[in-house]
């Protein structure tokens, strides 16, 4: 598992304390040489999270997560680690050197200089709020109840209705148009001439989780198209990746463990204005399926806020799909016609809200009610199946198969089929994928799977014996076969098998794996023993750390936490 280049990490966690990291989500009091607080990746209000600045690493007590500052980062944002890592060197200003790419240090560098530029954009913005011209701006948010608390709290500023203003200003501190074109802040017409692309807007900061902006929305004052302007993409910024008042919301969002998504700036400064500190805006795209990645690492469930017309009706129901597919739960708070979130605040106060989020409807059975009132017999049938082909892990079908044919009045076994009828093979991605899939299989599942290998070809079956098959099988019964295939020959075997035994046996001779699959299946199934012995000893040692913990053995937790990180540190390399 070559997923870490040494030199990379080592620099990057020089330069980052992992102390800090924890503390943007986590609070964290000094105990000792360690930090504590209360652990974002179980529910509870004890601190068991434990975070150790000298070995860099964090552990919990109660749900025994753990590991370093790039697993903490992974966790809590929902990110692959190549993702983790990019981020992490981006914060740490370390060029990723893992493979040899004579662009990567301009990358680096266009990187920090569109950093550089947003946050001199920023400020700027922000200067300009306060001067004469922004009398409209200002007049314009405190109608709304947007005081200069909460202008702070969000960053808020003012583009100025000139062409050149930024431009000019991004000019006097050493960066050329062009640039600023890069960055995503200034716009460049079909004839080449550069301009400013937020003229006579309210601007709204988008910050990255490090509290670093990173692009920005813009929305017009007076007449003008289109309302909403954002920051187009840049090195910086990818639209789809990033979520409105996240930054702020984190802490909020993953103490209570919910988040309050909903759709734009404004609804999300409204929500807090009341006292909802844990909501946070999608950006006017559908969300996608990285912006759900990042909520689960924080929340455990979503509450989403839309509008109660046909067209916010259908987004939320999008948006919950999305939702439901990665494993996330969520409900639906459908508002009133013809009101937003911010109107509903103001007529009805907090508690009114907070009246329509205890009646929010439950996000599947919202999808299922929306589909069933626009949809035609086909659409619905289409929909179900790409619903439950689309699951995540393929074993919460069993979940919400009845669930789906029930609110959609279909029968169990027609959707059945029509789901198996859809469904591809999954031979695809590569073998850690292959072998993620195994360890999402149901177990009972799981162990035919692997027995069917072990019979389909016999050649491996000293290779499976060594990487312990007999222990990552899960049933009694598929150990009680394995034992058996090892201890006779195939001629001898079929009489000490029993009825069920026989059967799966001789179904799995004469229906083989193919042999083109052989290697891509071994491959898999290579990957999920590695890992299953990998993690019996890690829980072995945690079963330790835990007996040491309740004996108050001080010196023996130190010495098992040392093995146990360098333990996770040998995973990883
Ligand atoms: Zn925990």
């Amino acid at each position: 598992m070559a997923r870490r280049s040494g030199d990379t990490i080592e620099a990057i966690k020089a330069r980052l304390n992992i102390v800090d990291i924890v503390r943007r989500y986590v609070d964290l009091r000094q105990v000792g040489d360690r930090w504590a607080g209360v652990c974002p990746f179980h529910q509870e209000t004890k601190p068991s999270l434990s975070v150790h600045p000298e070995k860099g690493f964090f552990y919990c007590f109660g749900c025994q997560a753990s590991g370093d500052l790039f697993d903490f980062y992974c966790m809590i944002n929902g990110l692959e680690f190549r993702q983790a890592l990019e981020e992490l060197a981006r914060e740490a200003g370390v060029t990723l050197n893992d493979r040899p790419d004579p662009q990567a240090a301009q990358r680096q560098q266009e990187r920090r200089a569109c950093l550089e530029m947003h946050s001199l954009a920023q400020s700027f913005f922000q200067r300009q709020l306060e001067s004469a011209e922004a009398r409209q701006a200002r007049e314009y948010l405190e109608a709304r109840g947007v005081d200069e608390t909460m202008q702070d709290y969000f960053g808020l500023g003012y583009a100025p209705e000139q062409w050149q203003a930024l431009c000019g200003h991004l000019q006097q501190s050493g960066y050329s148009p062009q640039k600023g074109v890069t960055a995503g802040l200034l716009s460049q017409n079909k004839k080449g001439r550069i301009y400013d692309r937020f003229r006579g807007r309210v601007t709204f900061p988008i910050h990255d989780l490090g509290g670093k902006v990173i692009a920005f929305g813009g929305r017009v004052i007076g007449e003008g198209e289109p309302k909403y302007l954002n920051s187009s993409d840049s090195p910086i910024y990818k639209k789809g990746a990033h979520l409105y008042g996240l930054y702020q919301a984190r802490q909020a969002v993953t103490q209570s463990k919910e988040v309050l998504l909903t759709e734009g700036y404004a609804d999300v400064i409204a929500l807090v204005r009341y006292g909802f500190t844990n909501a946070c805006g999608v950006l006017g795209t559908a969300l996608t399926e990285e912006q759900v990645r990042r909520l689960a690492g924080l929340a455990r469930r979503v509450t989403l806020v839309y509008d109660g017309d046909r067209a916010g009706r259908q987004a939320a129901s999008r948006s919950a799909e999305m939702l439901l597919r990665q494993g996330v739960q969520c409900r639906v708070v459908s508002l009133p016609d013809g009101e937003d979130v911010d109107s509903l605040l103001q007529g009805q106060g907090a508690a009114g809200f907070q009246r329509y989020v205890r009646e929010a409807e439950e996000g599947l059975s919202f999808c299922l009610r929306v589909l069933r009132e626009s949809g035609v017999a086909r659409e619905i049938l289409r929909w179900a199946t790409e619903f439950l082909n689309g699951l995540h892990d393929s074993t919460w079908q069993a979940y919400f198969l009845p669930r789906v044919a029930a609110g959609l009045e279909l029968s169990e076994t027609e959707l059945r089929r029509a789901v198996d009828g859809n469904r591809e093979a999954k031979t695809s991605g590569g073998a850690q994928q292959r072998g993620q899939r195994l360890e999402r299989t149901s177990p009972g599942q799981r162990d035919r799977e692997l027995l069917h290998f072990a019979i389909s070809f016999p050649a491996y079956t000293k290779r499976l014996d060594v990487l312990g098959l007999d222990h990552a099988l899960a049933t009694e019964r598929g150990r009680q076969l394995w034992r058996k295939i090892q201890a006779f020959s195939r001629e001898e075997l079929l009489l000490h098998l029993d009825e069920g035994e026989k059967r799966f046996y001789i179904q799995s001779e004469l229906d083989p794996i193919p042999a083109e699959r052989e290697r891509l299946v071994w491959e898999g199934i290579e990957q999920f023993l590695h890992r299953t012995r990998q993690d019996e000893k890690l829980h072995e040692m945690r079963t330790a750390l835990k007996k040491a913990q309740e004996a108050g053995d001080a010196e023996e937790m130190d010495r098992l936490l040392q093995a146990y990180t360098d333990m996770l540190g040998g995973l990883n390399e």
